[in-house]
């Protein structure tokens, strides 16, 4: 079995409705699809979704890269020796996430296809659907409240609220979203590192009543200890998001005691086998995981749910990146009712695409 052709190109998505976060308003998505053919016919799919104050790569260092290094580097190669793959590219790709990601996702796909099961399957097939949260940015309260009952009019019952540029707006914010959706509702708070720990503290304290879920990286990514600082004191779970770029940092968190939760983005750490063992770190420190994702298609989407699916350790689902994106060619590889995902029972990452 060898590799006989790769192919990348961009897809430019935008957005039915750009949406604002702490260091960014965002309207539209460009992602790279890949596409790795073996000599069996079968066809592999990833998918890339650089964002550059995150991964630091573009949609145009992407493709240059798969061009001019990965296609050089794998063209003739086992598509089967994944670990063997990735190992060798992660020498040219190390600071690359994004475009690792795509290529990991590829090899998965062609995996799943060549053994005809779905990857979750093959990975552990721990669970077989997961319940996501839905994003709202950052609006006003009126218009935070109507996004949020729309949501709930479809069906979702988990909401990811956006802030940390206003504090105090913030806290007002939360307060009455918690009013208008009732008790059942799960809320999550994003500050994207937009907090000093004194106003993570303040916004912890003066949301209580909202009984919220969780908050995601409240303080800057580089100073992890401010993480640590808001965790001593917090009565509800601490995340780290941008803090948790690597394995490293995974273990670096888990060992100071940082954080009570990650979350793991594929395009973040390049690839579903750098996820597993991030989350195998979590575990061992007791620390809960959250699979995330930036704004991507669904074949992205669909590779994040697999690997969340296969680990009993991930419990939380944040996949909601592909919601509202226009001219999404993969927009079948999941199946979205009510709030869960669901996989589809294709093998591999069950991506077909369409027009
Ligand atoms: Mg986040």
């Amino acid at each position: 079995m060898k590799i006989k052709n790769i192919k990348a190109w961009p897809i430019v998505m935008p957005l039915e409705e750009p949406y604002t976060i702490a260091y960014e308003t965002i309207n539209t998505a460009t992602n790279i699809f890949i596409q790795i053919e073996i000599n069996q016919g079968i066809i592999g799919y990833g998918c890339s979704a650089p964002d550059k104050p995150i991964t630091g790569e573009t949609p145009e260092s992407v493709l240059q890269l798969i061009d001019n290094v990965v296609h050089p580097m794998i063209k003739g190669l086992d598509p089967l020796r994944h670990s063997f793959i990735i190992e060798k590219l992660k020498n040219h790709l190390n600071d690359k996430p994004a475009t690792l990601a795509g290529i990991d996702m590829a090899l998965y796909d062609i995996l799943g296809k060549v053994c005809n099961l779905p990857l979750w399957k093959l990975l552990g097939g721990f669970r077989d659907r997961m319940k996501t949260s839905v994003t709202i940015g950052i609006l006003p309260v009126d218009n935070t409240i109507k996004r949020a009952k729309e949501w709930l009019d479809r069906g979702f019952k988990s909401l990811k609220i956006k802030g940390g540029l206003d504090v105090e707006a913030d806290i007002e914010r939360i307060l009455k979203v918690r009013e208008v959706v009732g008790k059942k509702v799960e809320l999550r708070f994003d500050a994207n590192q937009g907090y000093t720990v004194e106003q993570s503290l303040q916004f912890i304290n003066q949301t209580r009543k909202a009984k919220l879920e969780l908050i995601e990286q409240p303080t800057p990514r580089g100073q992890p200890e401010m993480l640590g600082s808001v965790t001593q004191k917090a009565p509800i779970p601490v995340m780290a998001d941008e803090s948790l770029m690597s394995l490293l940092d995974a273990f670096r968190l888990a060992r100071k005691d940082l954080v009570d939760m990650v979350n793991i983005k594929l395009m973040k750490v390049g690839g579903i086998a750098e996820a597993l063992q991030i989350n195998s770190v979590a575990r061992s420190a007791g620390l809960e995981a959250m699979v995330g994702c930036m704004d991507e298609a669904t074949l992205a989407i669909s590779a994040g749910l697999h690997f969340a699916l296969a680990r009993p350790n991930v419990r939380y689902a944040d996949l909601d990146g592909n919601i509202g994106l226009i001219n999404d060619p993969t927009r079948n590889a999941v199946i979205l009712r009510d709030g869960i995902l669901y996989p589809s029972s294709q093998a591999g990452l069950g991506c077909e695409f369409c027009e």
